[in-house]
């Protein structure tokens, strides 16, 4: 898709991104910052591309995958972004040779790195890994939700568990991962532990991007999650980590934050 915009406002509008980066994904929830968007016709509730289409200053082509279609790797899914359709699930679902707790899938593309990252802790570092979670339905999410909700109420759970259809687990692309022998499993502690610092340092080699940052959480409108990792494919995790790139939201100038 070609933008109307020139290389020299889009190139602004990426500075933008990355230097006010909070504001404008705040402010983004409004339709504000969509003037890089072409005229277009958006499904309801679609992102709002600010920094259209590729950037001319990176050579990064931003526009090479979708990040509405629920079946693209770089899909953006949050609080303000939904699955579309809500119910939607993957069709190339795996189960990838490493240990799993829960016994979850995964998409093809994500097992397969996952399997490679697995394998690269061991031999670098001597650390065991598991997957905890992989693909959630949204039949499941629902549940879980519901199971949320009635254990600490609405708004706790609204901080660490997604509405139905608002879950990144529902694309088959996220994984919680574990260590073996289990210690801090999906706690905040597990992010100090040699597992999580080797994955927070590596994982971007693989094609995966540690989703839910401590100091993201106005962005990404979720608790730091050292344990949650999405895969997006190692061309796009390695331009992120490079430049210091931290959220989808942010490099995509999507819409995020903590409320629906
Ligand atoms: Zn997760």
């Amino acid at each position: 898709m070609t933008s109307p915009t020139s290389s020299s406002f889009t190139r602004r509008a990426f500075a933008t991104v990355l230097v006010a980066a909070g504001a404008v994904v705040l402010d983004a929830c409004t339709g504000s910052g969509s003037a890089g968007a072409s005229g277009s016709a958006r499904p309801s509730g679609s992102p709002v591309t600010t920094a259209a289409a590729s950037s001319a200053a990176s050579g990064f082509n931003k526009k090479k995958y979708s990040t509405t279609d629920p079946a693209s790797i770089w899909v953006v899914v949050n609080k303000k972004h939904p699955m579309q359709p809500k119910d939607w699930a993957p069709t190339d679902l795996v189960h990838p040779a490493v240990a799993n707790v829960n016994g979850q899938p995964v998409r093809k593309a994500a097992g397969s790195a996952l399997v490679a990252m697995f394998a690269a802790a061991k031999a670098e570092k001597g650390l065991t890994l598991s997957l905890q979670s992989g693909y959630r339905s949204y039949q499941t999410q629902v549940r879980a939700y519901a199971a949320a909700v009635a254990a600490n109420g609405r708004a706790k759970a609204d901080r660490v568990s997604a509405h139905p259809g608002y879950s990144e687990h529902q694309t088959g692309l996220a994984v919680d991962i574990s260590a073996v022998p289990a210690a801090h499993s999906l706690q905040t502690a597990f992010g100090t532990t040699a597992h999580g610092r080797w994955l927070a340092a590596n994982a971007h080699r693989f094609g995966f991007l540690l989703r839910y940052p401590a100091d993201k959480v106005r962005v990404t409108g979720y608790d730091y999650e050292p344990w949650h990792f999405r895969y997006i494919g190692t061309e796009l995790a390695q331009y992120l980590w490079r430049h210091k790139v931290k959220t989808l939201e942010e490099f995509f100038g999507v819409s995020g934050g903590t409320s629906y």
